[in-house]
């Protein structure tokens, strides 16, 4: 197969997942695996470095599959966003993913773009991350040994902008999404772009809690597009845990935040922006907490 450039590729479509470890374990060469190719397609240089192209889409069980497990919904990462969005069960349980996943890029960017690439390209705009972290979503890496997938943290796997942990010719198989535990459960995503559709984020904020008699039980916050990783925001997390839910609460918060996430100015946005818009983000969930309970 050759593309765009002079070198051969070598192409695979395995059809399974064991012909796809088996590939894996008898090659000694770097495997570039693709998905949706709507970030692959668009890095004309990798293309230079790719010599054997894995397409993950062959693979029925990772392009398709969506499990409800008594723990969880287990989606394969290579399932088109679209695939996730229309899905009714993950309407309804996961609604944040849901509108995380409708602000990616357009209609036709969703009917090709994955979770796995999503995390792989490791963005700091990624859309999915931010709410990856508050659900605390599960990756599970191949190939397996002794019949098992690696499995790790979302967290674990980022390491930098457009850099992650995950080792040469490993891939991530599934995402599981745990169901979230406990009653009186609040969730809340924004992205803040240019425009409606086909904007990369300036910035994003995903929150995801549990509120019980005037007090926030457990909270989980993941600001996106504001700084070189996608992380949590643990130390707004712990003020806001067990305390009353008042205006002077929120506005500490808000304050909190503005300090932790330490965002940097980029062609997109700058760091006061960042800041006050991520901030106001975290109240505006806040205040709606409050008047919902
Ligand atoms: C016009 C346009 C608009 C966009 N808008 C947005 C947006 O608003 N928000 C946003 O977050 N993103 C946006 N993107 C980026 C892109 O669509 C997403 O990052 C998407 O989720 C990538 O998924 P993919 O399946 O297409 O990845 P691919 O292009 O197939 O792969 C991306 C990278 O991940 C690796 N990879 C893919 N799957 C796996 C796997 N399972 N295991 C290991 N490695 C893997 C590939 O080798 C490659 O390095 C946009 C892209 C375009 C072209």
């Amino acid at each position: 197969m050759s593309l765009m450039q002079e070198n051969e590729i070598k192409f695979y479509c395995p059809q399974n997942i064991n012909e796809l470890d088996q590939i894996i374990k008898t090659s000694k060469e770097k495997l570039t695996f693709v998905a949706g190719t709507t970030d692959l397609m668009a890095l004309e240089h990798e293309w230079k470095k790719i010599n054997n192209l894995v397409d993950l889409n062959c693979v029925k069980e990772l392009s398709q599959k969506i499990e409800i497990q008594s723990d969880g919904i287990l989606i394969g990462a290579a399932v088109p966003m679209s695939g996730i969005i229309n899905h009714s069960l993950i309407k309804d349980k996961f609604t944040i993913l849901v509108e995380a996943l409708q602000q990616v890029g357009s209609e036709q960017i969703q009917n090709r773009a994955t979770l796995g690439g999503n995390i792989i390209n490791a963005s700091p705009a990624g859309d999915s991350l931010p709410v990856l972290n508050v659900l605390n979503a599960q990756l599970w890496i191949g190939p397996q040994k002794n019949g098992e997938f690696e499995k790790i943290q979302v967290s674990e796997i980022m390491s930098g902008p457009d850099e992650t942990t995950l080792k040469t010719n490993k891939y991530i198989a599934y995402v599981l999404f745990p169901f979230p535990e406990g009653e009186n459960l609040f969730w809340y995503f924004r992205k803040v772009g240019q425009r409606e559709a086909l904007a990369i984020s300036k910035l994003s904020l995903a929150v995801l809690g549990w509120f019980k008699n005037g007090k926030i039980e457990n909270i989980r916050i993941s600001a996106g597009a504001v700084t070189a990783q996608v992380k949590r925001a643990i130390k707004t997390e712990s003020a806001l845990i067990n305390k009353e839910l008042n205006e002077k609460l929120i506005d500490e918060a808000r304050k909190s935040l503005e300090d932790e996430i330490a965002p940097i100015t980029d062609i997109r946005s700058n760091v006061e922006y960042r800041k006050q818009i991520c901030g106001e983000l975290l109240r505006d969930a806040l205040f709606q907490v409050k008047l919902e309970n």
